[in-house]
């Protein structure tokens, strides 16, 4: 399987990255890839850029240097009810959202994260229509019901993410990752294989993912970013790009 578009990478804007947008999009080039997505981190988290920041990413050309660049965040989903931590106007402007959740972002002196709070917690973000993917949810603090969240995911055209750096940095949250793959096989839930890359070294390399996938005998089709015509049709059945202007 190959993938031709990496949907979560950061630039230097999240300032515990350390690429530029240009550096990543010359490595995106380089290796070939059809697109990526620049989804620098929400408010909430610490050192990371402003409304601003998100509201002025349309100075980037939608194709750079031969590569698609599609303008995105990794919102934070700030509380237990789901909601992300940008306002409205500017994830209607946004043409890629992940949403996924940080420790030092959601306040747990308010309820602690046990499974059953975690499971009500993406049962609400599905109901978001701002967001496209579902970021690192293998994450095993924030362990939720597999079982009976991603169908419901899956429903709402949330992409559920296999986030590479679990292969790379996170190992812990590998066994987490192959539980996740297996159900969305089981029940035709669409994935999409990102890197969530912080470093020009890191973009468009999924080979632990790609070997999992392999073992459990994955199915390509799922994989929305496996090919250019299956993102191009994700995109397509999203309204994506969403703001004109970068057309
Ligand atoms: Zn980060
Ligand atoms: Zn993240």
């Amino acid at each position: 399987m190959k993938i031709v578009a990496d949907t979560h990478t950061h630039t230097i804007a999240s300032t515990h990255a350390y690429g530029t947008v240009k550096e990543m999009v010359e490595e995106a080039a380089a290796l070939g890839l059809y697109a990526i997505a620049i989804t620098d981190h929400g408010p909430n988290m610490p050192g990371s850029p402003r409304q601003w920041y998100f509201n002025n990413l349309n100075a980037i050309p939608s194709t750079y240097l031969g590569v698609r660049v599609l303008k995105g965040a990794e919102a934070n989903i700030a509380d237990f009810d789901g909601n992300l931590d940008i306002d409205e106007p500017t994830l209607k402007s946004l043409e890629w959202i992940v949403a996924s959740i940080h420790d030092p972002t959601l306040d747990t002196s308010i309820i602690q994260p046990d499974f059953e709070t975690c499971t009500a917690l993406y049962l609400n973000a599905a109901e978001n229509p701002y967001i496209n993917v579902i970021g690192h949810c293998g994450t095993p603090r924030y362990k939720f019901d597999y079982e009976e969240v991603i169908p419901v995911l899956a429903e709402k055209g949330k992409l559920i993410e296999i986030n590479d750096s679990a292969f790379k940095r996170q190992k812990n949250s590998i066994p987490n990752c192959v539980q996740i793959a297996k159900i969305c096989k089981k029940v035709g839930a669409s994935i999409v294989v990102n890197t969530d890359a912080h470093f020009m070294t890191e973009l468009g390399r999924f080979d632990g993912t790609l070997r999992m996938l392999e073992e459990i005998q994955f199915p390509e089709e799922l994989v929305v970013n496996s090919s250019i015509e299956r993102f191009e049709k994700y995109l397509r059945e999203h309204n994506l790009p969403l703001r004109k202007l970068w057309t």
